[in-house]
């Protein structure tokens, strides 16, 4: 009998969050979840949960999308300077900040994406090539 057929209790979505967003495996909250950036250890170091099996796909592109469109840039429309300003100046200015933030946030979010399907216990199918 091997450890995913073990009976297990319910885990918690806002534990699997909160270890996807600190970059850990959802089921130990010890291992690293990703080998490089946004590339996911096909196994973790610390309990040999396979991490490889959760369908994130472009969920987490979506999410980070969603954040950083909606809540960073939307607002920051509402600035005056935003639209009087010289495009040489406001380009830069904002494009650079926003895409270092999205790059620091779409780890976050795929990791968060990844901890709520291992609570919801969504997994891909053992037969669909990947
Ligand atoms: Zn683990």
């Amino acid at each position: 009998m091997d450890a995913m057929s073990e009976p297990q209790p319910s885990p918690s979505v806002l534990t699997g969050l909160k270890r996807g967003l600190r970059h850990r495996c959802p089921n130990c909250g010890d291992g690293r979840l990703y080998r490089r950036y946004l590339k996911v250890s096909p196994v973790c170091e610390a309990c040999g949960h396979e991490l490889g099996l959760y369908p994130a796909d472009d969920g987490p592109a979506y999410f980070t999308i969603f954040i950083v469109g909606h809540i960073i840039i939307a607002p920051m429309l509402f600035f005056p300077w935003i639209w009087e300003a010289s495009p040489w100046l406001v380009v830069p200015v904002t494009l650079i900040p926003l895409t270092a933030l999205t790059l620091l946030t779409l780890p976050r979010v795929k990791g968060a994406v990844i901890g709520t399907l291992w609570a919801i216990k969504i997994r891909k199918a053992e037969d669909a090539p990947s």
